[in-house]
């Protein structure tokens, strides 16, 4: 009789892991608490789907210690960038690499990333159940039990005054108990709940006796102090930043930040979010210095001579955004009327400073709604190198529900496809190593 493999949770994890688990003669089934699969796979790369990236893994991903980051770069040899790319060729999607090493579908469409996870699970006769939430896991010596609600749906598709279908509402409910011989814990993290990640996994891999390490916002904006967001808000703007934490350089950054009106956002912000999640939840203090010129190297190279009848902010407008010029002489008390030759040199060359590296205070990450990942998660040690549960048999634990989370770039959805594709192979009796195809 076939091993009888169940995967909880449909993300992108979950279904890599349902497939390699079939492909190695296993009957498997994914249990779905939303009402389909993959709904977190749409959202990626803004529609388009960054599914892995090309470039050398090292200093692209973060975990609690030195051992769990070299886990997680044996794991991403093992399964690299081109077996994500070779797994999603022999399922029959052709990918594309962008010059920041980004693989994206080659029509840009996250929606074909998912429909060809599906239509690989159809051909392999992975039964997929939605509106199935897993609510406990027994483990006993053979396997395991798993208890689900079943969420059952009015039958009828209604129709909305705008044509389209409404989703039918949870008219009742059905508790049953389940059995496998093995499970895949794939419910990802707390990020973008409403796309069905909402930490019940922290939960179930508890009762399995894990420990959790603290999950916190990551690849997310930074909430700021400051009565002046509100002016600068939309304002977009090339820059160089340097996160401090407890005054001391933490991580640097270079891209396009946004102002908001509640503060900092953008691909540099992103990539640093996570260290300030922590240290601000450890009770650090946390600081962004943000140099709105990374264009200029030498202050003494800007020169004010011709300019003396200008306004310093019509001066300043030359550099950057108005927006932000107007808001470097409010700080610097300089009027907007003033001319340049009345404020004089030095408070010109003030105002280059401050644009240089104007400081923020950040008060908090933005919530787990607005975040693409989490930090935190269960420690990585506490999973063998198939990601086997070394604290309950028969049970493995993949994706981002594991300490380990990427910076943006397609990193995380490949740390999904190379732990799901290890632990559903192995959950089926196979081992991938470095060299092998699959
Ligand atoms: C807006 C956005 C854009 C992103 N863009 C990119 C990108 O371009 N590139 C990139 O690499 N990464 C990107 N990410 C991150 C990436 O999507 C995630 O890291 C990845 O999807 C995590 O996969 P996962 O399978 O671990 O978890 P998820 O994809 O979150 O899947 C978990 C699944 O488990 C289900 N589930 C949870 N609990 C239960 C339960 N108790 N019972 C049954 N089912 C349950 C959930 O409904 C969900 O379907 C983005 C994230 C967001 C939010």
């Amino acid at each position: 009789m076939k091993n009888k493999v169940v995967v909880v949770g449909g993300g992108a994890s979950g279904l890599a892991a349902a497939i390699f688990a079939a492909e190695n003669e296993t009957d498997v089934t994914v249990l779905e608490h939303q009402d389909r699969v993959g709904k977190k796979i749409l959202m990626t790369g803004n529609g388009k789907c960054n599914l892995t990236n090309m470039s050398d893994v090292h200093g692209k991903y973060y975990s609690s210690d030195e051992a769990s980051l070299n886990k997680i770069y044996d794991t991403l040899v093992r399964f690299d960038a081109r077996k994500t790319r070779d797994f999603f060729k022999r399922i029959g999607l052709y990918t594309k690499e962008k010059r920041d090493g980004g693989v994206y579908p080659v029509s840009e469409q996250a929606s074909i990333v998912l429909d060809v996870l599906r239509s690989a699970c159809a051909g392999l006769g992975v039964t997929i159940r939605t509106d199935c939430e897993v609510t406990s896991i027994e483990p006993d010596k053979s396997g395991v039990a798993v208890s689900v609600i079943q969420y059952i749906r009015q039958e009828k598709e209604q129709r909305k005054s705008d044509g389209k279908n409404k989703k039918n509402a949870v008219v009742s409910e059905r508790k049953e108990t389940l059995r496998y011989d093995r499970l895949i814990l794939a419910t990802g993290g707390k990020a973008a709940p409403a796309s069905g990640s909402d930490g019940s996994g922290y939960r179930l891999a508890k009762r399995l006796g894990h420990r959790i390490i603290e999950p916190l916002p990551a690849l997310v904006q930074l909430k700021c102090q400051g009565d002046y967001f509100k002016a600068v808000s939309g304002v977009r703007a090339q820059g160089r930043l340097m996160l401090y934490i407890d005054g001391n350089p933490a991580a640097g950054e270079e891209g396009e930040l946004q102002l908001t009106d509640y503060g900092i956002s953008g691909i540099p912000v992103f990539q640093f979010s996570r260290l300030a999640s922590r240290a601000l939840f450890e009770g650090r203090g946390c600081e962004v210095g943000i140099n709105f010129i990374p264009y200029i190297e030498n202050l003494a190279d800007v020169h004010t001579a011709q300019f003396q009848d200008k306004t310093v902010e019509e001066f300043l407008s030359g550099l950057v955004h108005k927006k932000v010029a107007a808001l470097i002489c409010r700080r610097n008390g300089i009027p907007a009327v003033m001319p340049v030759g009345q404020a004089g040199e030095g408070k010109v060359r003030e105002c280059l400073k401050l644009l240089r590296d104007f400081r923020v205070t950040v008060t908090a990450p933005n919530a787990f709604e607005n975040a693409q990942v989490c930090c935190g998660g269960v420690p990585l040690g506490e999973t063998d190198g198939n990601f086997a549960s070394r604290k309950c048999r028969n049970v493995y634990l993949v994706g981002e529900l594991l300490d380990c989370d990427g910076i943006c770039g397609g990193y995380n959805l490949q740390w999904a496809w190379a732990t799901g594709a290890i632990a559903g192979a192995a959950a089926a009796g196979r081992v991938i190593e470095k060299e092998d195809w699959k």
